[in-house]
């Protein structure tokens, strides 16, 4: 009877949560028009749903459930964390993380892909609090790019490489995908900084750039496969090789979100009618996601099907290279996050100086 009661009790207490959620949100402070927030955070096109700077870190925690501008791209890239994460867990039910060498690549990928949008969400959810706080935590999303380009091109170049292509990347291909990882995260860190005291073309480049040549280099040998096995996107029969297909929706996701990421578009067509929902950014968070989610099912397809193909192309021994490769990747792009940052940091400072004087 204690038991039955102690569970009734809690069972109470769980019901009261919502309603405690919703006073706390209603007792909030209100989101402010683009006038009433500081310059520094406007967005073009955006006219509404701003979040109030320097309150505590608890309202911008509890803002996730709050309606503002950067809800949705929380949230996208929140559940699509977690979807990740259900399907990390579904794979380690068949897939021998730990004693398969070769399926490490592919433990890369979904821990690289759990780390971007998380990452992500992070960055929509507290950069509001305040313009160091801004920069602090877009930097730590640039190190989840870097290192999403990094799980992205181990698996192309492990499970869905050609011989022939194979052959020319050999020795190179992964030691120069992790150089264009710290250049890119370099590239929108500084582009980022700039933007604070240079033109706004300079942040423009420094995102694109860099990230674009990753993007070639490390999806060559999927372009390569897809170029060489047209006949089969030709004639739409994927039956022999089911992987063509999710690795040509994964190219197909990823140009369409690069568009949104680089064109605020619905948002300048409609000025002030996107500011809750359908902003190009937020298109570009479920593009990229979709894109993720196709990437995985062709990377888990390959490791299935192809074994007889990358167990020749490359060693065991390899597999435990690119993990430390990995591991050296992670550590040179947050060290670039944080030395740019502590540039930041004395921008930030001396502007605040300027003001008080
Ligand atoms: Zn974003």
């Amino acid at each position: 009877m204690k038991k039955i009661g102690r569970l009734f009790f809690n069972l109470q207490k769980m019901m009261q949560i919502p309603q405690m959620l919703s006073e706390t949100i209603s007792s909030m402070p209100k989101t402010l028009s683009d006038k009433e927030a500081p310059c520094f955070f406007r967005k073009h096109y955006i006219h509404s749903g701003y979040r109030a700077v320097h309150q505590k870190w608890r309202y911008y925690f509890l803002s996730l459930f709050q309606w503002h501008n950067e809800s949705i791209n929380v949230w996208t890239h929140l559940l699509g964390a977690l979807v990740v994460l259900l399907r990390a867990v579904q794979l380690a039910e068949t897939v021998d993380f730990i004693n398969d060498a070769h399926s490490w690549p592919l433990l890369i990928l979904l821990l690289t892909s759990m780390a971007y949008m998380g990452f992500s969400t992070v960055a929509h959810l507290l950069a509001a609090k305040s313009v160091f706080h801004h920069y602090a935590f877009f930097f730590l999303d640039y190190v989840g790019v870097a290192l999403y380009q990094y799980g992205s091109a181990v698996v192309h170049y492990y499970y869905a490489i050609e011989e022939s292509w194979h052959e020319s990347v050999r020795g190179c291909f992964m030691p120069i995908a992790s150089f264009l990882c710290c250049l890119s995260c370099f590239g929108c860190c500084y582009g980022t900084y700039c933007n604070y005291t240079h033109h706004p073309w300079v942040r423009k480049v420094g995102q694109i750039v860099p990230s674009a040549l990753a993007y070639e280099w490390d999806t060559s040998p999927v372009f390569h496969r897809l170029v060489i096995w047209y006949p089969f996107w030709v004639t739409g029969d994927f039956r022999s090789s089911p992987a063509l297909l999710f690795h040509f929706g994964q190219v197909a996701f990823f140009l369409s979100s690069a568009f949104f990421f680089t064109h605020p578009i619905p948002q300048s067509w409609f000025p002030g009618h996107c500011d809750f929902l359908g902003q190009g950014h937020q298109v570009f968070h479920v593009l990229i996601f979709l894109c993720t989610v196709c990437q995985i099912q062709a990377s888990y397809l390959d490791y299935l099907n192809r074994r007889d193909v990358y167990v020749t192309l490359h060693t065991n021994g390899e597999a435990s290279f690119f993990v430390l490769l990995f591991i050296l990747t992670l550590v040179m792009s947050t060290l670039i996050a944080f030395y740019i940052l502590a540039k930041v940091k004395r921008a930030v400072s001396n502007t605040e100086k300027q003001r008080k004087e």
